[in-house]
């Protein structure tokens, strides 16, 4: 039995932060996990930005109501769910994700929260726990299911390592290339057979 970890912004939807970024023109918001390796570095000065900025959650959210998942994401999940158990695992927030789980059926989600106030500033956040991603993977390998797993940045690398299988989704050169073990995929259709071919048995 095969389950199938996908990561979300990059994968299935586009970049939160980066749709946000351009909406708001707020530039130094386009910064994402494709350019800044250290998390916790990349959201605090998002933080900062957002406060700086006196952006609400209510505003953020307001962005993300108008997005929808990439073309032919919900056809690849649809799939992919046909075949596999599927864990999407981001680190993404889940006040952020849920109109964007709507849209692709409820799929199960393990990822972080904002710690919002009062207000609706976002004060924190809150991390699941750290490395999360890498340990799903380990514990769904200790419940005894052959892993795939599938990602398009920095903080997939270490899930993909994890997993049985692990395969890039349009990374980026300068990802690919630091990384070159695992298989790059451009489309949907590649990632699919680039998929079941990792489940057939060897
Ligand atoms: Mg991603």
């Amino acid at each position: 039995m095969h389950i199938l970890c996908l990561d979300l912004e990059g994968v299935l939807i586009p970049e939160i932060w980066l749709e946000f970024s351009e909406r708001t023109g707020i530039a130094e918001l386009a910064r994402t996990t494709r350019d800044e390796p250290d998390y916790d570095r990349l959201m605090r000065a998002r933080l900062d930005i957002l406060r700086r900025h006196k952006l609400g959650l209510a505003d953020i959210q307001q962005v993300i109501e108008r997005m929808g998942p990439l073309p032919g994401a919900q056809e690849f999940l649809g799939a992919m769910r046909s075949r596999f158990q599927v864990v999407i695992l981001s680190d993404t927030f889940s006040q952020f994700a849920q109109p964007l789980m709507r849209q692709l059926g409820w799929p199960t989600l393990f990822c972080h929260e904002l710690d919002i106030g009062p207000d609706g500033e976002v004060r924190d956040y809150r991390l699941r726990m750290a490395d999360h991603k890498r340990a799903a993977v380990r514990a769904f390998k200790a419940l005894n299911f052959r892993t795939i797993a599938a990602g398009d940045s920095y903080n997939d690398v270490a899930m993909l390592g994890e997993a049985h299988a692990g395969i890039f989704v349009h990374p980026p050169a300068h990802v690919a290339a630091q990384f070159p073990h695992f298989p790059v995929t451009r489309s949907f259709a590649e990632l699919e057979a680039t998929i079941v071919r990792a489940a057939e048995p060897a």
